[in-house]
């Protein structure tokens, strides 16, 4: 038997795993001697007989788990972007023990004793900024945890934690199945009129790579309204395929929700804190349930207004009925007439490669300095995976940037960021990061063309992937995007701005097969229809938001009842009961907030941190320095400090000031 690759640093640049020699079987011994290995780090600092120092207590827990983060970046990475039926074993049964593990440091009386009493005397410790920070951040992490709880109490959140380490697991899974379970199959081409030729020849080959030979096959992306919809002719297949998105879940997942929501609500009050969204908010830069509140409640009101007036122009265009499968096709339709813009003749101008290098990667030189080099002698996990080597302007190492852009069956939907590697200069590792994307591959031969989405989705993406790129910090726990999560969306959505740039854009907005660049004209008709279903998108994602909310302000001991009507009922509180807009992502397939606590409570950190983005927009825009000059501040100010600083101090030391929502509300058409 050959060696476990994961039991030694690997060798390869930067570290990147060695993906060619990881077997399905190397996880689980990885695993095993990564929790005993970091077990026995923690038994050495708590069987350390001098007084606890910053050192022997702080920086030895931070520099612990070495070989445990190194499977678990890996193990994370197959789970959501090539997994198996094995791989789910794996995840499924080592979830809850990975769950116990943290309990078991969190739950440590011993090692809490210690990181206690430095606390007490934190500020006559002589430490810096950075590092006084990660003394009161695992304070505050231990004492979350439980660190101040009887052994009773705790034995109780040992318990929930791993029922619902198992539920999210099983959420997860179940999500998968039927995600895959519920794609349209379709018997003739003429149920696909209104698709690009393109577009119904990547639906033959994907039903014929399912065993529907013959066939077409419309699998589904993980948000509600599928891009198709704004396409397809023929009615009944809209309503078809709206049904199949909508249903997702309802069969196996319901249950699931509601056992999730119930058992954060009952961890919450073992913590302390009246409803999960109250211990979520604790931790986040919102600070208080109110201040979440205050924004919807400032929000949904001239959002809904917006969308009311979206519907009365599209129901005209749809000839008088506008059901939710309506919704995108006749908005495409409008937009044509308003905007004289066809979304799908701009396809050929959006050459995945060319945005990839001439887009992102050029945007990213213009406005930071760093330069990319594809790596084809560096392998990923999956041969569609490219590794790209990222530069300073100087020449000297940034780090590895891996791109996984293709759909597959054994990928999770929608599109994240991930590290293999983080940075940090106590570990000495410099960063190694993932983007993972669904866009549809075509057929061989053919150019993998992107809708405007699929571009935006692409710069969105990147900025996460910057975050990571560009972390410059001391501690592994601040690095890149580990920041309170209602602001990890800031970066990203940043990025956004260079996607209409004209600079950008004319570099890479070109037509596949001529060269041609993007019309001037469409240019301008795209920046005009910006704001244009701005209200759909904001009543469509308040929606996601608030039911998010409202199953994690449960307290403990209430019950949610049926799946559905909590959700109408949540809607209909909030003011967003639109019928012809369901939630971006309905309760039984809201992965972000129910396959892990990733998001939970938290998915108002999308508009929370769009205040942040729009008024840093605002501020590249109109600072009148240039654009190399602004990002380097930026760069150096906010995103290479990842959670090492005060996000909010950080801002106003960059910008000047802090933060205000009027950009947010004049980009997003909810001034009036
Ligand atoms: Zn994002």
């Amino acid at each position: 038997m050959t060696a476990n690759p994961f039991f030694t640093r690997s060798k390869l640049p930067y570290e990147l795993p060695p993906f060619q020699e990881i077997r399905v079987e190397h996880f689980a011994p990885a695993l095993e001697a990564g929790m005993a290995e970091q077990l026995a780090e923690i038994a050495a600092i708590t069987g350390d007989a001098s007084p606890p120092t910053y050192d022997n207590t702080v920086v030895a827990l931070e520099r612990s788990g070495e070989l445990l983060r190194r499977v678990e970046c890996v193990l994370y990475t197959m789970v959501s972007s090539d997994t198996s039926p094995r791989i789910q074993e794996l995840d499924a049964e080592y979830r809850p023990k990975l769950a116990a593990h943290q309990d078991a440091i969190h739950l440590d009386r011993a090692l809490f004793g210690r990181i206690d009493a430095l606390f007490a005397e934190r500020d006559g410790l002589g430490l810096d900024g950075e590092d006084l920070r990660l003394l009161e951040r695992y304070h505050r992490d231990f004492l979350r945890a439980g660190a101040g709880l009887t052994e009773d109490q705790q034995q109780r959140l040992r318990d929930l934690n791993g029922e619902l380490a198992r539920a999210t697991a099983a959420f997860q899974q179940n999500l998968f199945a039927d995600t895959k379970a519920g794609a349209l199959v379709l018997d003739s081409a003429d149920d696909l009129a209104g698709l690009s030729d393109d577009a119904i020849a990547a639906a033959a080959e994907n039903a014929r790579s399912l065993g529907h030979e013959g066939g077409y096959v419309l699998s589904l992306k993980l948000f509600t309204n599928q891009s198709e919809l704004a396409w397809l002719e023929d009615r009944s297949v809209r309503e078809r395929l709206m049904t199949a998105s909508l249903s997702r879940g309802l069969d196996s997942t319901r249950e699931l929700v509601s056992r999730i929501a119930t058992l954060r609500a009952t961890r919450a009050a073992l913590l302390g804190h009246p409803s999960h969204t109250a211990y979520a908010v604790d931790d986040l830069t919102a600070g208080s349930t109110k201040a979440v509140e205050d924004l919807f409640a400032r929000l949904v009101p001239p959002a809904v207004a917006n969308a009311r007036a979206e519907a009365d122009a599209l129901r005209e265009a749809a000839g008088g009925e506008l059901a939710s499968w309506d919704w995108s096709f006749a908005a495409e339709k409008v937009r044509k007439e308003r905007y004289d813009l066809d979304m799908a003749a701009l396809r050929p101008y959006f050459e995945l490669e060319r945005v990839v290098r001439d887009g992102v990667f050029f945007a990213a030189g213009q406005v930071y300095g760093i330069t990319f080099t594809e790596r084809p002698d560096l392998v990923g996990y999956h041969p569609d995976v490219r590794v790209f080597e990222v530069f300073e302007e100087d020449g000297s190492p940034v780090g590895l940037f891996l791109a996984d852009f293709y759909a597959r069956g054994s990928k999770r939907g929608g599109a994240w960021m991930h590290s293999l590697v983080e940075q940090s200069r106590l570990l000495g590792t410099r960063p190694v990061v993932v983007n993972n994307s669904n866009i549809t591959k075509p057929p061989a031969g053919e150019p993998t063309l992107l809708t405007v989405a699929e571009v935006k989705t692409l710069f969105h993406e990147f900025g996460h992937a910057l975050h990571g790129l560009l972390s410059d910090v001391r501690n592994v726990s601040f690095s890149g995007p580990n920041v309170p999560r209602d602001v990890v969306e800031y970066p990203s959505q940043v990025n956004e701005m260079w996607m209409l740039r004209p600079e950008v854009l004319a570099r890479y907005a070109r037509h596949h097969a001529t060269g041609e660049p993007l019309p001037e004209a469409v240019v301008d008709r795209l920046k005009e229809a910006r704001r244009f279903g701005e209200g759909f998108r904001t009543v469509e994602y308040l929606g996601a938001a608030v039911l998010d909310w409202a199953w994690h302000s449960l307290a403990d001991g209430q019950q949610p009842g049926d799946v559905e009507e909590f959700e109408a009922a949540a809607l209909e509180a909030a003011g967003l009961a639109m019928p012809e807009i369901p939630p971006r992502y309905r309760s039984t397939y809201f992965s972000h907030v129910f396959s892990g606590d990733g998001y939970s409570a938290g998915y108002y950190s999308y508009i929370w941190s769009e205040v942040l983005d729009a008024d840093t927009v605002e501020w590249f825009e109109t600072n009148g320095r240039p654009v190399r000059e602004s990002g380097q501040a930026f760069r150096e100010g906010l995103l290479s400090r990842g959670g090492s600083v005060d996000l909010m101090e950080a801002f106003e030391a960059v910008v000047g000031r802090p933060p205000r929502i009027e950009p947010l509300l004049a980009r997003r058409g909810l001034t009036s």
